[in-house]
């Protein structure tokens, strides 16, 4: 991965100066937007209803940080991927109490020529002693990443130094651009990455915290953003959300990749999503997978004249790829490559005929897609994916399979086995927006039109009873006319006014209006509360 040259700097920005000169306005950043009401209902409501169905099949939260090291993504979704290449935020941090350190850095790698003057020596000199003890210093608080080849570096850096012999002496020219090359590599702030995923910061957390000690599988959920530079379009965006789940512990029993999947489909038919299709695949594992790899590259070899640039490229860094690609005119080409079932080894194909036999058993419906290798390098036999209505060609709402070689690649214990999926959250609201297909979500209970000052007390007792019994409630902070009030009422989609006049204020009653058909009646406060909650909460409930 290529160094990043300009570390953020944690101190404050001298803002203040350029944005009197230019009062513009902000927009968000190309690619994210903002999830305004009443859309935030719906996203709350899947993602609720994510969780709901999550929890049922005793799936757990688990809420990891935005932000991980860069390498964590590298190790785990592999170098060689998208994601990883080129769609990645990353960015340095320094550690604070640094800054002289990187200083030093800076003068020495950018300290000029010529070097046969004895002061320019002399001051080279005292700069590189400062950057060593420096170095030393930040090392011992902990202040600098934690890394072979830096540690590497510095010891070369040093010796090279304690090898200078005097201004003017050939072999020291060369020995002060080894230091100056030495300088240059040493890594003083920490490269991090927005999270472009989560599976990687799951098992992270699982090997961090020791999670294999717990009793069975672990299985967890999380629901988030995730960051990707990608060129923004429908259902494409650079800050976007995945709901997941992923379990991880000793057992690859295919029941638990059927019961995955029998959760997902239970969820995408609670939400109403539209022609979704799941396709499943299996793309072997470490015995078989490479032998069948090579065997795909040998034949793209064959063709490759045939293949646009991307795939032919793919050929050497990574072919399975190739079977990923859309282009019209590869696909014949295509259709005529080996395929992954007929090289499986025997357990990778009796995994994957258990699995079939499982999700029969469950009346998981499914198709298999033999092309289906998914982008990301961690992938092992079960892939899957699902693709739903609306979505144009952004229609997968869903990307999972099986990874049972990452926790471990990841410097965790072996034999731990691992399988999870993501649901592209904005795609899959987009689809059930498409659709027409919205859910009845409740809204604005009661608008308390009040009038009069005497009406005020009463107002404020009764919104805070309702609201404690878990009624949406609006209640005006100024006395409004009558009409405007109950015109405000209609805007906001209320389903009652609430009216409270000098006359209902004497009395101890409310008049209760029903907005979508005027019905009106005088009732005390418990009879309020008992319609209030039977019609919204009751069998004819919307
Ligand atoms: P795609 O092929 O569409 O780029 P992917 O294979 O990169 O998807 P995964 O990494 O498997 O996607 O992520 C799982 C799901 O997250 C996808 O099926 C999709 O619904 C959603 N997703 C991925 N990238 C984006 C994005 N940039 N914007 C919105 N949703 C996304
Ligand atoms: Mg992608």
């Amino acid at each position: 991965m290529t160094r990043d040259p300009r570390p953020i700097a944690m101190s404050d920005q001298p803002a203040e100066k350029t944005e009197k000169a230019e009062r513009r306005q902000f927009r968000a950043i190309k690619g994210t937007r903002d999830i305004l009401p009443p859309d935030s209902a719906l996203w709350n409501w899947f993602e609720q209803s994510a969780r709901e169905v999550f929890e049922s099949y005793n799936f757990r939260d688990i809420r990891t940080p935005i932000f991980e090291e860069t390498s964590l993504f590298a190790r785990s979704i592999g170098e060689d991927t998208d994601v990883v290449g080129k769609e990645m935020y990353t960015f340095t941090v320094l550690e604070q109490g640094i800054d002289d350190l990187r200083r030093a850095q800076d003068t020495i790698v950018s300290y000029p020529s010529p070097w046969n003057s004895p002061e320019h020596y002399e001051v080279f000199c005292r700069f590189v002693e400062r950057f060593i003890e420096q170095f030393r210093n930040a090392r011992s608080k902990g202040l600098l990443p934690k890394d072979q080849f830096n540690r590497l570096m510095f010891e070369n850096l040093e010796r090279d130094f304690a090898e200078f012999e005097g201004p003017g002496s050939g072999p020291t020219q060369q020995l002060i651009e080894s230091v100056q090359n030495h300088a240059d590599v040493i890594e003083i702030g920490t490269y991090l990455a927005l999270r472009p995923e989560a599976t990687a910061s799951v098992c992270r957390a699982y090997i961090e915290h020791g999670m294999q000690t717990l009793p069975g599988n672990q299985k967890l959920y999380y629901a988030g953003p995730m960051f990707r530079r990608e060129r923004p379009q429908k259902g494409r965006y650079r800050q976007f959300y995945q709901v997941g789940a992923e379990v991880l512990g000793p057992s690859d029993a295919p029941a638990i990749d059927a019961e995955v999947l029998e959760m997902l489909l239970t969820l995408f038919n609670r939400v109403g999503l539209a022609n979704i299709k799941l396709y499943v695949n299996s793309i072997g594992c470490k015995e078989c997978r490479p032998k069948y790899v090579e065997l795909l590259r040998a034949e793209l070899r064959k063709v490759k004249d045939q293949l646009k640039e991307d795939s032919q490229r793919r050929i050497e860094t990574n072919p399975l790829r190739v079977l990923d690609s859309k282009l019209p005119e590869e696909q014949a080409i295509i259709e005529k490559l080996p395929r992954v079932s007929e090289h499986l080894c025997d357990a990778c194909r009796e995994h994957f005929s258990k699995l079939k036999d499982e999700l029969a058993l469950r009346g998981v419906g499914y198709e298999e897609n033999w092309r289906l290798v998914r982008g990301l390098d961690y992938y092992t036999r079960t892939t899957f994916e699902v693709t739903a209505a609306g979505l144009g060609s952004q229609n997968a709402v869903c990307g999972g399979g099986r990874y049972d070689g990452l926790v471990e690649l990841l410097g965790g214990p072996a034999g731990i086995k691992g399988i999870g999926f993501a649901i592209g959250t904005d795609r899959a609201i987009l689809s059930i927006q498409e659709s027409g297909k919205l859910p009845k979500l409740p809204g604005l209970a009661v608008f308390v039109a009040w009038m009069g000052a005497k009406a005020y007390a009463p107002a404020v007792a009764i919104a805070k009873k309702l609201r404690a019994r878990g009624l949406a409630v609006e209640l005006p902070p100024e006395e409004l006319k009558f009409r405007k009030s109950l015109g405000l009422a209609d805007k906001l989609g209320a389903r009652y006014a609430l009216i409270i006049g000098e006359d209902e204020a004497a009395s101890g009653t409310f008049t209760l209006k029903r907005l979508a058909d005027g019905q009106q009646d005088k009732l005390d406060e418990s009879a309020l509360i008992a319609r209030v909650e039977s019609e919204l909460r009751g069998p004819n409930a919307r």
